[in-house]
């Protein structure tokens, strides 16, 4: 079975249509003095094709994406446009006497390099802009045909070594089931292109094109992020109705989307979603999220090759609490280490990474590099309603330091006369055994706790999350989290004060009820599961669920709970 990275969801299945892509061959030839204006021409007359043909291509991008996505156009029109660029190709025309088409090649080869130096997946994928836009160029220099996807008028899968952003923008989605590629990450353009569209999409399979020839016949799991090439009728069958059953879900829950999380006996729920960027936050408000549970910040520190500075953070933070429009977005400060490596800080090498080095205990060490993220996200909370998290804690000490520091950075801007969120809240991350113990002591420090039970489960049965071996015994519907759970959340409640989740248990289907009926006030999950949750909630009563969480807090095993779960008819 093939895999790669899940870009975009659903199910597809047709025709493979296997993109070649030609590599257009430049000879190293010289010319004669006398035609170096010649080739200038030729050079400046290309140049103007290709930015005509991308402002046409923005044209139609912005009819049928948003904005974000019609702006990679812009980003390619202003690089064309790029006088220095230019000046460097006309120089290497003038002084070494290459044609035109060798200095593009030579120009734009040599920009790649530089930028694939810098290894982080950011820059590959503008690596790939710089690619496209080049070939447009020497496309039109030549007078070569450029690939028109637009031309496909037949229902086909797409495999391709990679799609550049200008040729996702041009397929015809009605022909287009879906596309896989042999590169491409999650946060490539192609790949967010896909996820608007709603096209499923696998990317980064490695040599997809080399097990693929046109017309074999694929399905494209795009839920499960598996490939299969001619699978027999079975197969095929069983994944015709599976797509039905998805699109009709689909279908079905999308009026969920606008509705909010109110049980039959009106208790409300605030529904939410975990985020790493900007895009992330779009997105869920397309699926109808009421604020952001969880900004994951450490992805600001993580597609770089420097820490980002106070500035750039401020603008981050600051379009986060635009776009929500005054409803809460917590952004959890930096949690680096244990999976999650950055490069250019030189970690030390540590035998248990999960159990070392991490969080806010990299924050605390490193000070600046807190008091720098602090300053941004109260400068931002200006402009919006910002909360902050703090992840990893252990200890009331913990808290104590880091409020020491929010105290410092509220100075500092008061002496500035900076504006920023006097009243901002400050909650923790429940995620260790620890802070899940002592959660009675340490809901008196802070206005908020945000469960991570991804985390939680992790340290509490002793069971690293990444570890295949023991992945039968990673499970957070165990007697031991579930009671866990359930004491962070009357803690909170004793106080006055709420409780939310951000693990991944809070988009579980199966423990939504369960998860209501102990109390959980907020449940912060990936967007995409949204409406499915919020149909539950509606579906239910908070009195019933009340009763379902009691017996099964009873429960002493795994079993017994999942019966217990199982049985329960809304
Ligand atoms: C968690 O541990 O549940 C959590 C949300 O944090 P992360 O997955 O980022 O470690
Ligand atoms: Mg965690």
């Amino acid at each position: 079975m093939i895999s790669g990275i899940l870009a975009s969801p659903g199910i597809a299945f047709g025709k493979a249509l296997l993109l070649e892509t030609e590599t257009i061959l430049i000879k190293k030839t010289n010319i004669d003095p006398i035609n170096i204006e010649y080739e200038i021409n030729q050079l400046s007359q290309a140049k103007v094709k290709s930015i005509k043909q991308l402002k046409n291509i923005q044209k139609t991008s912005k009819k049928i994406f948003s904005k974000t996505e019609a702006d990679i156009f812009s980003g390619h029109i202003m690089i064309l446009e790029d006088i220095e660029l230019e000046k460097e190709i006309i120089t290497l025309i003038k002084t070494q006497y290459q044609t035109a088409a060798f200095a593009i090649e030579y120009i734009i080869s040599k920009q790649i390099k530089k930028i694939q130096q810098i290894k982080n997946t950011y820059m590959q994928n503008r690596a790939v802009d710089i690619r496209d836009i080049g070939n447009r160029w020497l496309r039109n220099l030549l007078n070569l045909k450029t690939i028109d996807l637009k031309n496909i008028k037949e229902k086909v899968i797409l495999i391709a070594h990679d799609l550049t952003p200008s040729q996702t923008a041009q397929i015809n989605f009605q022909y287009i089931q879906g596309f896989i590629t042999n590169v491409g990450g999650e946060t490539a353009h192609t790949s967010i292109m896909a996820r608007s569209l709603e096209i499923p999409a696998i990317v980064g399979t490695g040599n997809i094109t080399t097990k693929i020839t046109s017309g074999d016949f694929i399905i494209l799991d795009g839920i499960n992020n598996k490939i299969f090439i001619n699978p027999d009728e079975h197969i095929i069958h069983t994944f015709k109705i599976r797509k039905k059953t998805y699109l009709n879900q689909k279908n079905k829950l999308k009026k969920f989307i606008s509705l909010p999380a109110i049980t039959i006996d009106n208790r409300k729920i605030e529904i939410s979603a975990n985020v790493s960027n900007i895009q992330d936050i779009i997105n869920a408000k397309k699926y109808g999220a009421e604020s952001i549970g969880l900004y994951r910040t450490e992805f600001l520190f993580m597609e770089r090759t420097n820490l980002p500075s106070e500035e750039e953070q401020f603008h981050e933070y600051k379009k986060a609490a635009i776009i929500m429009q005054h409803k809460p977005v917590i952004i959890r400060t930096m949690d680096i280490g244990g999976d999650k490596e950055i490069p250019y800080m030189n970690f030390p090498k540590e035998e248990n990474p999960f159990l070392g080095w991490r969080a806010i205990r990299i924050s605390l060490a490193k000070k600046d590099i807190l008091i720098t993220q602090l300053l941004a996200i109260l400068r931002a909370s200006h402009f919006g309603k910002l909360r902050i998290l703090f992840p990893m804690i252990i200890s009331i000490e913990e808290i104590h330091e880091l409020k020491h520091e929010i105290q410092k950075a509220k100075y500092i801007l008061h002496q500035k006369k900076i504006p920023f969120d006097k009243d901002i809240k400050i909650g923790i991350m429940i995620e260790t055994p620890s802070s899940a113990i002592i959660a009675h002591s340490l809901i008196k420090e802070v206005d908020f706790f945000s469960i991570g039970t991804n985390d939680l489960t992790q340290y509490t049965l002793a069971v690293d999350r990444r570890n295949d071996l023991i992945s039968h015994l990673y499970n957070p519907m165990s007697p031991s989290i579930l009671k866990l759970i359930k004491n962070v959340i009357n803690a909170s409640h004793e106080e006055g004060k709420w409780t939310g989740m951000c693990g991944e248990f809070a988009g579980n289907e199966k423990a939504t009820i369960l998860l209501l009926g102990m109390g959980l006030n907020e449940f912060s999950m990936n967007a995409s599961f949204i409406p499915k949750i919020k149909k539950i909630i509606r579906t239910t009563t908070f009195k019933k669920a009340q009763e379902l969480a009691n017996m099964v807090l009873k429960q002493n095993t795994h079993k017994n709970i999942m019966q217990l779960l199982n049985s329960y008819i809304l």
